[in-house]
């Protein structure tokens, strides 16, 4: 429908009158408390925003792109404003009364020609990432990598299982459940103590309940099972475990390891880049390794902290919207008027157009780049394109 608008879609959003549309695609849909509707857009650049040195290396792209040939000049003006630059993760949040229609955004492909671009309204193209801090663009971050050159190499058969695996159970041991059972709970224990007792988690876990909790973990369980197949299913004598204070070293997995700060910082990271662990390792864990990190994820999802996290993400959601849908599909013509400024040019003693030379019975309006107004249909060319419209 064309005046509902989801996730995904790209709009043109209007922050100022007398200057062209802005091209934003519609990343979040928020209710505020007070039952505003915002939007939580990505930034895509036009070509009049990017820095002027970069003109010369896009104008020669787009000539290796297209075949410029069956085009009149007029069109390849055009055409040249029909590139966009996308941000990687440039975001505004703005108001849903400013958007002002939709568009078509894509990433330019060999199968586009030219025209589809100059024949069609409302369609951009982009092929780099513009990053207005360091002047620069980009056209890696965003390719998509098909083909051979791709595909990692894997070396011909010749495996059997038995050389990559381990043993380290045996269902069959002839052990009774209630033996078994016991065991384990005498390794647990023996667990909690040490625990308490030795090494980084005494630091951690201060309290008997806290390491109680952390010995009851299935790591540790994992680690007493393969102690006894290690020992050949031999029950040590009653009282004892083969859980020994140096044995246990081996049975810490990384919620032991990791310090509240440690945890603290993961979680935010968590929260701003989602499940990005390379690049969470790279800003703010270079010390842990990347196995450390996902290890700790999956511990991280068994934990309460996961729970009080899983349950403010939900509140989050149920203002989140997937998309909006307004009562009339927004125009442009509401906020012509506004632009009514200056006097136009006058001809043989008629007001004309500053761009095409024109009357117009709609009246003139201002653009940020001619001196007098324009012609209605001049103006609305120039809000979508950024650029003047043809003669
Ligand atoms: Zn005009």
């Amino acid at each position: 429908m064309a005046n509902t608008f989801r996730v995904g879609d790209h709009v043109y959003v209007e922050s100022n009158v007398s200057e062209p549309y802005k091209i934003r695609r519609i990343e979040e849909i928020r209710k505020t408390p007070v039952g505003r509707v915002e939007l939580k857009v990505r930034t895509y650049f036009r070509r009049s925003e990017i820095h002027s040195s970069l003109l010369n290396l896009v104008d020669l792209s787009q000539s290796e792109a297209f075949d410029l040939s069956e085009l009149t000049e007029d069109e390849r003006d055009q055409l040249a404003n029909r590139e966009v630059f996308s941000s990687l993760d440039l975001t505004e949040t703005v108001g849903a009364a400013s958007i002002r229609g939709r568009c078509v955004v894509q990433k330019l492909s060999e199968v586009e020609s030219a025209r589809c671009y100059v024949d069609s309204s409302d369609k951009f193209f982009f092929t780099y990432t513009y990053c207005p801090t360091e002047r620069g663009l980009d056209c890696e971050g965003s390719d998509i990598r098909v083909g051979k050159e791709y595909q990692a190499l894997l070396s011909e058969g010749g495996r059997t299982e038995g050389d990559l695996e381990t043993a380290v159970w045996n269902p069959a041991n002839g052990l009774t459940d209630a033996e078994l059972k016991e065991y384990l709970k005498n390794a647990t224990s023996a667990a909690t103590f040490s625990r308490n007792l030795y090494g980084s988690g005494a630091l951690q876990r201060r309290s008997l309940l806290m390491s109680a909790v952390s010995a009851s973990r299935d790591c540790n369980q994992f680690h007493a099972m393969g102690l006894l197949h290690e020992n050949g299913y031999e029950l040590p004598p009653p009282g004892r475990t083969y859980i020994t204070e140096e044995k246990l070293g081996g049975c810490r997995d990384q919620l032991d390891e990791w310090s509240p700060q440690e945890a603290d910082l993961f979680e935010d990271c968590l929260r701003r880049l989602g499940k990005d662990f390379r690049r969470i390792r790279a800003e703010v864990l270079p010390w842990k390794s990347l196995a450390q990190i996902v290890e700790y994820y999956y511990f991280w999802k068994t934990t309460d902290r996961y729970s009080r996290t899983k349950a403010s993400k939900l509140n989050k959601a149920q203002s989140t919207l997937t998309s909006i849908t307004f009562r009339e599909p927004p125009s442009l013509s509401r906020f012509r008027n506004v632009a009514r400024s200056a006097a136009p040019l006058v001809v043989d003693e008629k007001p004309v157009c500053a761009n095409c030379g024109r009357g117009s019975a709609g009246g003139f309006f201002a653009t940020s780049s001619r001196r007098s107004p324009v012609c209605s249909n001049c103006w609305n060319y120039w809000k979508l394109y950024a650029h003047h419209r043809p003669r």
